[in-house]
């Protein structure tokens, strides 16, 4: 079985206090969680402070971008090595605000993916279609570009080890989230595309996060689903209250 993964996308907020202030709070409201993989990805800034205060925890630790060298002449970027040495088990790559503000590609996407496998980084890979093309019917087109080359030259096992994360952009950080019904139409399209890439077996095993303005009221209804292993939440993850009751979604409350 899928274990779901929820991971919190902090992108540009939390100063280095703030967000011990948010994991201290967060890493009590959730100690109580086994059957959840719980992350967070705070701004690199803040990553050191953060994992040092997760360490022991059942909260891992992800960065939100990475390139995809090593080390050498890149003024203002991170490596691999430095996400590992940091304490970094997962990285977000190509979020739509990369793909939107930052010129991110299928291709830089894919390099980027390639080198987080490389140094045992774990991928959560984001796919996703703009309004206009939701709007004139290529939803399926597009997350399949994004998907397919993306993955491009990934053995099974580094599949296995890679999270995708389906992110319409017309629902994020808008209020507007994909219905259930809407998000597992893609959910299944996406597992059915990873069988023809790898194998069923492969397709089974992989992990698909929905994200989209993700919130304690809606969480359960996406979960329900049978493709939805769990979300990439933003907006609510900056709040330990809201994202606790988004990672015990299965809880009364
Ligand atoms: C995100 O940043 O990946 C995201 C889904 O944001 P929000 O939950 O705010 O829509």
């Amino acid at each position: 079985m899928r274990k779901p993964i929820i991971a919190g996308n902090w992108k540009m907020n939390k100063t280095i206090g703030e967000a011990l202030e948010l994991v201290n709070s967060l890493k009590e409201l959730v100690a109580d969680v086994t059957d959840v993989e719980i992350v967070v990805a705070p701004p690199f800034t803040a990553l050191q402070a953060v994992g040092e205060a997760i360490k022991g925890t059942n909260i891992k630790l992800a960065a939100q971008d990475m390139f995809w060298e090593e080390s050498g002449a890149y003024t203002g970027e991170i490596s691999p090595l430095m996400l590992k040495d940091v304490g970094c088990q997962y990285v977000i790559i190509g979020h739509s605000e990369r793909r939107g503000y930052f010129g991110e590609t299928n291709e830089t996407v894919n390099r980027k993916v390639k080198a987080a496998h490389k140094h045992g980084l774990k991928p959560i890979m984001c796919v996703g279609e703009k309004l206009e093309e939701r709007e004139s019917g290529v939803t399926k087109e597009v997350v399949k570009d994004h998907v397919v080359n993306g993955l491009k030259g990934l053995s099974e096992e580094e599949m296995l080890n890679t999270v995708i994360a389906y992110e319409p952009v017309w629902a994020i950080g808008t209020g507007r989230t994909a219905t259930p019904q809407q998000a597992q139409e893609v959910h299944q399209f996406i597992r059915e595309l990873l069988g023809e890439i790898f194998s069923k077996e492969v397709a089974e095993q992989v992990r698909i996060q929905y994200g989209g303005s993700i919130k304690p009221e809606n969480i359960a209804g996406l979960m329900a689903q049978p493709d939805i292993d769990g979300g990439l939440v933003g907006g609510a993850s900056l709040k330990a209250d809201s994202f606790a009751k988004i990672v015990k979604f299965g809880r009364s409350r």
